[in-house]
C-alpha cells in the first residue's frame, strides 16, 4: 500500500521486497492494525516520512530473513514489535526506556511499514517480542501501538489503582483498549465520544458510564458522575478539545495522560495550564511501550485478563484498507480494523 504524495491517492502495487538491515529482520506480516497515526502520516503531519511511502506500524508476523549481527531471532519465529524501535545501545535503551530513544526507528514512519506482505525491522535483538502460541494474530496485531500504549499510559504513567475513576476521551482503537485495561485494573471507567456506536462498544467492555460529546458540558458531567472529578483522564483522540476535556474532567491533583497525537500542524494546542497549576494536576505524555515491558502485559493476555482480540471489529485485505485510510479522520472506524496482507 503506497502513497506518492501527502493527501494523495493510496495505491496497491508491487514494490521490491525489503532486505534485512544490519542487526534487523524482515517479517512476513500476518495482521497489521489500521490506526489514526497512519492517517496523520498520510496527511503529511509527520516530517520524518519520505515519499513514496508504505504506512503501517502495529503488526504480528513471522521472521522470514535475518540480517548480520542478529543473535536472538531465526527464520520462522513469530514476533511483534513496539512501533517505537529503540537503537538498543543508547542510555535510554540500556535503561529499558526505548520508547523515548533519540535514535529510534518506526516502521511506517522512518521507513516503509507493515501495510505490505513484508516489513523490515531494525535492532531486532532489542525490539522484537516473541508472541506466545496462546496469543492469536487478532490479539497480537494491536500490541505494537494501541494496546501497549494504553497499557503503559494507565500502568507505568498514570499508576491507576483499583477504585479510581478513569475518564477516557475518545473510544476508538486506543481508547477502547484503555477502557478494557482500566476495567481490568479495577478502575471505574467513564467513556466519552461523539459516536454512539463507539460508546456502545465501551459499554460492552465494562465502562460504568458513557457520555456523548455533542453539545454537552462533558467535564461538568464527569464531575457530577464522580462526585468531584476523575482521578485519571486519557486523551485518546489527540485534539485541543479532547485534551482540555480530559484536564477539566479531573479532580484536584488528578493525572492527565496524553496518548492521542497532537502534531504541530496548526500551531501548538491550547492546554488549560491555569487549571493544571491551581489544582496541581499532573500532565503526562505516553509514547508506546518498550519491548522489555511486554512480558507483564503478555502474561495478562495469556491468562485472559486482557483480551485485545475482542476489540477487533473486522479484518480486511490491503485494497479495502487503502480505501479506508484517507477517511480515518472524518469517518473514524468503530473498534479496531486489521489488515491481513495475504488476503485479496
Ligand atoms: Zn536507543
Ligand atoms: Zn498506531
Amino acid at each position: 500500500m503506497v502513497f506518492d504524495e501527502f493527501g494523495g491517492p493510496v495505491q496497491i502495487r508491487r514494490v521490491a521486497d525489503p532486505t534485512p538491515p544490519l542487526g534487523g529482520v524482515v517479517v512476513e506480516v500476518h495482521a497489521t492494525g489500521l490506526c489514526r497515526s497512519d492517517w496523520h502520516g498520510w496527511a503529511g503531519h509527520d516530517d520524518g516520512i519520505r515519499l513514496p511511502h508504505v504506512p503501517g506500524h502495529e503488526l504480528v508476523g513471522v521472521v522470514r530473513a535475518v540480517g548480520a549481527g542478529v543473535e536472538k531471532w531465526a527464520v520462522g519465529d513469530r514476533v511483534t514489535t513496539p512501533f517505537v524501535c529503540g537503537c538498543g545501545v543508547c542510555q535510554w535503551c540500556l535503561a529499558g526506556q526505548a520508547q523515548v530513544c533519540p535514535d529510534q526507528t518506526q516502521p511506517g514512519f522512518t521507513h516503509w511499514g507493515s501495510f505490505a506482505e513484508y516489513v523490515a525491522l531494525h535492532a531486532a535483538d532489542a525490539n522484537m517480542v516473541a508472541v506466545p502460541d496462546a496469543v492469536d494474530d487478532a490479539a497480537a496485531a494491536g500490541l505494537g501501538c494501541r494496546f501497549a500504549t494504553a497499557y503503559r499510559a494507565l500502568t507505568a504513567r498514570a499508576h491507576v489503582v483499583p477504585g479510581e475513576w478513569v475518564t477516557v476521551v475518545g473510544v476508538g482503537g486506543v481508547g477502547l483498549s484503555a477502557v478494557q485495561i482500566a476495567v481490568a485494573l479495577g478502575a471505574r471507567v467513564i467513556a466519552v465520544d461523539r459516536e454512539p456506536a463507539a460508546l456502545a462498544l465501551a459499554d460492552g467492555l465494562g465502562a460504568e458510564h458513557t457520555v456523548l460529546t455533542a453539545g454537552a458540558d462533558v467535564a461538568g458531567q464527569v464531575h457530577d458522575l464522580t462526585g468531584g472529578g476523575s482521578h485519571v483522564a486519557v486523551d485518546a483522540v489527540g485534539s485541543s478539545a479532547a485534551c482540555a476535556t480530559g484536564i477539566h474532567s479531573l479532580r484536584r491533583q488528578g493525572r492527565h495522560v496524553q496518548v492521542g497525537l497532537l502534531p504541530n500542524v496548526a500551531g501548538h494546542p491550547e492546554v488549560p495550564m491555569d487549571r493544571v497549576i491551581a489544582w496541581e494536576l499532573d500532565v503526562l505524555g505516553s509514547h508506546g511501550m518498550a519491548s522489555v515491558d511486554y512480558p507483564g502485559m503478555l502474561t495478562l493476555i495469556e491468562a485472559g485478563a486482557l483480551r485485545p482480540q475482542e476489540l477487533v471489529e473486522r479484518v480486511v485485505g490491503l485494497s479495502e484498507g487503502a480505501g479506508l485510510l484517507p477517511s480515518l479522520d472524518e469517518a473514524p472506524l468503530a473498534g479496531v480494523t486489521l489488515i491481513d496482507p495475504r488476503r485479496d
